[in-house]
């Protein structure tokens, strides 16, 4: 099969509303919202680093994805486009069957068509564009958080750093336990309907991808301001809460692959009802630094940081 032909087969399919021409020329030609803005995200998954080699393809096709429209959420802004770029070593059907199957699964679930791309041969390799919307002056921030606002957080954490535990053998699981965390590692929600709703409310927004003590520390730089965290606020499933207590700070705090959003807003507003639960997990204060407390609000000390690539 050429390259061509594997695009056709894969990855073309009629253009979707809104897209005047998608996959099959030089450019696609998208139709814009009269005033709205763009919201433009890429990001890059490579085998052994994003993802391990034996993971299950339309896993990988899903997850691709949804760390992309997590960026998306995290600004919320509306879906309307993606491109894929993709280095494969060799054309494997069976994988490529079922990347492209979890990846449009994810693709039609959330709205979003895709547009174009580019197919090499290389080293596994994949790097999806998104373009989204929202209206000017209700895109979400980093930089907006004030003093007084309380942080949110949806969902749940540290699952995704418990699996990866796991994976590298330094903790054990039972298998049904095992099946929760490993879901929440390889098949992510972005939180799209929550990101949309926190227009015009949240104050600023991040979504969790390198671990909350990091990404909620962005939200501090970028605002000019300091916060206290409550980790015994922190939801975590029923499997991590069965772990040693140090184990469980570690994935909370610093384990990253979350791809729930943290966001600020002032005390009392109403929040939306998307069906996802959200926890207040601290409160935004005067003095720079992130001071994690308990629930009795006594200093915990934890040592940890979130994920660089490139941290020594
Ligand atoms: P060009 O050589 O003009 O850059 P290509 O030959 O690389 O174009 O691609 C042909 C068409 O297929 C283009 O419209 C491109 O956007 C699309 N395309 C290539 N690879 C992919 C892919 N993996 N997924 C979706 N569209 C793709
Ligand atoms: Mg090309």
């Amino acid at each position: 099969m050429g390259e061509f032909d594997l695009i056709r087969r894969y990855f073309q399919r009629p253009a979707a509303s809104g897209v005047e021409v998608g996959v099959g020329d030089d450019c696609a030609v998208l139709v814009p919202t009269p005033g709205a803005r763009w919201l433009i995200s890429s990001d890059m998954l490579v085998e052994g680093r994003h993802f391990l080699s034996t993971v299950d393809p339309a896993r990988l096709g899903h997850k691709a994805l949804a760390v992309n429209l997590s960026d998306l959420a995290a600004c919320g802004a509306t879906p309307r486009g993606f491109t894929l770029a993709l280095a494969l070593p060799r054309v494997d059907e069976a994988w490529l069957a079922g990347f492209a199957r979890g990846l449009w699964a994810l693709a039609d679930a959330s709205g979003i068509p895709l547009i174009g791309g580019d197919t090499t041969q290389g080293p596994l390799n994949i790097c999806i564009t998104v373009f989204g919307e929202a209206p000017p002056g209700q895109v979400l921030l980093r930089s907006g958080a004030r003093l007084g606002d309380e942080i949110w957080v949806s969902g749940r954490l540290g699952d995704a750093r418990l699996a990866l535990e796991v994976f590298r053998g330094t903790v054990a699981l039972d298998g049904a336990g095992f099946d929760i965390v490993r879901a929440a590692m390889e098949y992510p929600t972005p939180r799209l309907a929550l990101g949309q709703a926190l227009r015009g409310i949240a104050t600023a927004a991040i979504d969790i991808s390198d671990g909350l003590l990091g990404d909620l520390g962005h939200i501090l730089a970028a605002s000019g301001v300091g916060a206290q965290l409550d980790i015994d606020a922190l939801p975590r499933s029923s499997v991590l809460a069965s772990q040693p207590m140090a184990l469980q700070q570690e994935c909370l705090l610093a384990g990253g692959d979350d791809y729930e959003l943290v966001f600020t807003a002032p005390p009392g507003v109403a929040l939306p009802d998307v069906g996802v639960p959200l926890t207040r997990i601290g409160v935004i204060e005067a003095e720079p630094g992130l001071r994690v407390v308990d629930a009795q609000g006594l200093d915990v000390e934890h040592g940890l940081r979130s994920f660089d690539h490139f941290a020594s």
